[in-house]
């Protein structure tokens, strides 16, 4: 018997973000994204850089407006355009944390004072409680409560994570979007980060949307992963499958442009690396945006836009994929 799925949390439907640049050039940063999240559940969203994953991420917890379609919160729409009273609602259930520890700090704040900024939001908190808090959660993120009154310049990339991933999780949201979250980390950082966070999501109940370049990684922390190319979902499906028995071309790619430890079998990966450059998002090509790269490509690629749907030989239902030949 199938397991029934946890309620959805937060869904994207046809959610469109356009970056108006002037002189009439228009960027296609996210186009016709439709998505869904359910609750407890990580979705690892990967692409090239220049795909849309930020953008999407950020569109779906408020930080950029879309242009077009809706995100849902437990079914609820909110806004196109957020007001500040709408800011503040969605800080207290939705946060992000960035790729960057070292540009996301301020670096003239105390390290108390970044982690208990946002708790200003809920006007019941009182200096002790905020002061009590961050000691706490600097406990939490394996950092020393007396680490509050020094400036992030005095932490290593690492540290610096830790302190980020602090400020987003004190104001207890539900919904976190990690943007590439490690990819600024040495690797023998890394995955003390990622079982950091995988601990929080297990006490807190936490739902991610896991946002990374390496598919590779993704795959360990994320139950599905979503593709991203150029703006628009390409695939999606349970992590292993979409890893293992990768359907569209661009993904199977992708996986295979993960550096192999086995000279003979890195050999062979490089015959297989993506060929060709990501098309500008200012100039969308028609039909299928991935034709200009595709091993594959047919007439119909360059003229009818594939749409996700189920393939006719997949077993499970949640697994779409966006290809003519399927
Ligand atoms: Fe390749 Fe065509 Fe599939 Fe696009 S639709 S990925 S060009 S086969």
């Amino acid at each position: 018997m199938s397991e029934t799925p946890a309620p959805i949390l937060v869904e994207a439907i046809g959610l469109t973000k356009f970056f108006n640049i002037g002189r009439g050039q228009i960027v296609h940063a996210v186009d016709n994204v439709s998505l869904q999240v359910h609750e407890r559940e990580i979705v690892g969203l990967v692409g090239e850089t220049g795909s849309g994953k930020s953008t999407l991420g950020k569109a779906l917890i408020g930080l950029h407006d879309k242009t077009s379609g809706s995100v849902r919160y437990r079914g609820q729409t909110l806004p196109l355009k957020y007001r500040p009273e709408d800011f503040r609602e969605q800080a207290k259930r939705a946060q992000m944390i960035f790729q960057d520890p070292y540009s996301s700090l301020n670096p003239r704040m105390t390290v108390g004072e970044i982690i208990g900024e946002g708790l200003k939001l809920k006007s019941s908190t009182c200096a002790n409680d905020v002061r009590e808090q961050v000691a706490e959660w600097l406990r939490r993120v394996g950092l020393e409560p007396d680490h509050m009154s020094r400036y992030p310049h005095e932490f290593s990339g690492g540290q610096r994570q830790r302190i980020g991933i602090a400020r987003a999780l004190i104001m207890g949201p539900e919904f976190v979007v990690c943007d590439e979250p490690i990819s600024a980390l040495d690797v023998s950082v890394q995955a003390q980060v990622i079982n950091l966070l995988d601990d929080l999501k297990a006490s807190m109940g936490l739902t991610l949307l896991f946002i990374a370049h390496d598919l590779s990684m993704v795959r360990y922390v994320s139950d599905r992963v979503a593709v991203m190319y150029l703006g628009s979902l390409v695939e999606i499906g349970p992590a292993n499958k979409v890893f293992f028995e990768p359907k569209h071309p661009y993904t199977q790619l992708l996986v295979g442009s993960n550096p192999e430890p086995d000279p003979r079998t890195e050999h062979r990966r490089r015959s297989t690396l993506i060929k060709g450059e990501i098309p500008s998002p200012i100039n969308v090509p028609a039909g299928c945006r991935f034709a200009n790269r595709c091993p594959h490509v047919m007439d119909v690629c360059r003229q009818v836009t594939p749409i996700l749907h189920v393939p006719k030989d997949e077993t499970v239902s949640d697994r779409q994929v966006a290809c003519h030949l399927y």
